[in-house]
């Protein structure tokens, strides 16, 4: 039997909530609240997870930058061997900050503007994910102005239901991203007309936190029979990326392992002879990270409790914008033996969405005290806004017992700064 628990490096001992060998309320004491905290050891257990599942194909883990795009987190995956998913010239920006070789970067997005994709060539990035005929054409017709051969993967979009929430669905003919099978086809049989492209790999990216494999075992068939049609056409796909979505434990969820996942995609590529990428993003950073932040005020109204913290949702969009679900625990659960009360956990913010749980069995809390939210290292900080005026909170990474501040906290100057 598998047993389901979140591996990550925050654990609480003598009732104290620590990451890896740090307390988390003295990093509390010393950088303030609300705080993004990491633990390095999590993020690269998780990365090496995927890589030795995928061991025996050796396949190139282009970690998802839209995840978490502090440059710490990118250098310290790039490190250990990864290349980066890019869907920006801001993106791209990052990955050459994180010193991320080139032609270890795949760059998709369905609106990428001439400027982005020339600053894209120029960089000799390893490939394009193309989304669509016209931005084909736009891309070959800037690569002829630069004299450039530029290899292209054409993200197909194959249909297929990934059972997760509807915002982060991407692999359906109903959604804006990919290319159908048959202009897809179109494209790779008519591919001398793109003298300046190498169109030479298939892309996929069917959503975003699918817990069943299902999903991915469908849309990979439908691939692989794909690429069959391709070589009895004498085209050759040297890349098959597979994109990210591998779901993770939020509350009570049931994933697939990386190991359990590489067993059931594996066969599918036996007659595959060229190289495999991965753009994970949740799966490597999203349980390697907390948001913590500090109970304000307790409000009892005739109907609720609610629990208000300094933390809102321009920190941490996800429940607000998904429902997404959040563990939250008392940093110190030391005298936590009583009855749990039943609150809604908000913040400070004028949106009734700007909620981190609604009725949520708590133990019993008080002002002035520490909250951890889990689950928070992926689409945290980077869909981070100052919404409402709010500055964004710190980022320290922990790595065994020492803590570094990897983004310092905005101060009131920074929400002026660009204006004129
Ligand atoms: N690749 C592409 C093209 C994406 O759009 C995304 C997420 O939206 C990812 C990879 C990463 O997805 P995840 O974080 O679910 O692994």
């Amino acid at each position: 039997m598998f047993l389901f628990i979140i591996m990550h490096d925050f654990k609480y001992k003598d009732n104290q909530l620590y990451c890896e060998g740090i307390k988390i309320q003295d990093l509390v004491n010393r950088f303030g609240s609300p705080l993004y905290v990491y633990s390095y050891n999590t993020l690269i257990d998780h990365f090496l997870k995927l890589k030795i599942a995928f061991g025996e194909i050796e396949p190139l883990i282009c970690y998802s930058v839209k995840a978490n795009s502090n440059l710490a987190i990118l250098k310290a995956v790039v490190d250990k061997g990864a290349g980066l998913d890019i869907v920006s010239g801001g993106e791209l920006f990052y990955a050459l900050k994180a010193n991320c070789p080139p032609d270890r970067i795949v760059y998709a997005s369905v609106g990428k503007t001439e400027k982005e994709i020339e600053e894209a060539i120029k960089r000799k990035i390893l490939f394009f994910n193309v989304e669509s005929l016209p931005e084909l054409q736009s891309i070959q017709r800037i690569a002829k102005k630069l004299k450039k051969i530029v290899n292209i993967a054409i993200r197909i979009n194959p249909d297929i239901e990934p059972m997760t929430h509807k915002y982060i669905t991407t692999g359906k003919l109903t959604n804006k991203f990919g290319i159908d099978f048959d202009t897809a086809s179109k494209i790779f049989l008519q591919r001398s007309k793109f003298p300046n492209l190498n169109i030479c790999g298939i892309h996929i990216h069917i959503g975003s936190q699918i817990i069943d494999s299902r999903p991915f075992v469908c849309a990979l068939k439908k691939i692989s029979n794909y690429i069959e049609f391709l070589k009895k056409n004498n085209i050759r796909i040297e890349y098959l990326n597979i994109g990210g979505g591998l779901g993770i434990i939020y509350n009570k969820e049931k994933p697939q392992t990386a190991k359990s996942f590489a067993l059931s995609i594996l066969p599918l590529l036996k007659n595959f002879d060229g190289k495999l990428i991965l753009e994970p993003g949740r799966f490597i950073v999203g349980n390697a990270g907390i948001l913590v932040t500090k109970i304000l005020y307790i409000k009892t109204t005739p109907l609720k409790k609610f629990i208000i913290v300094d933390a809102g949702m321009n920190d941490l969009i996800r429940p607000a914008l998904y429902g997404a679900y959040h563990q939250i625990s008392p940093l110190n659960k030391k005298n936590k033996k009583g009855p749990l009360q039943k609150v809604d956990v908000v913040g400070p913010i004028c949106e009734s969405a700007d909620f981190f749980a609604k009725d949520r069995l708590l133990p019993q809390l008080e002002e002035g005290e520490y909250l951890a939210i889990f689950g928070a290292g992926a689409y945290g900080f980077s869909m981070s806004s100052n919404y409402n005026g709010r500055l964004k909170p710190p980022e320290v990474l922990v790595k065994g017992k020492v803590a570094k501040l990897i983004r310092r906290r905005q101060n009131y100057f920074d929400l002026i700064r660009e204006q004129i």
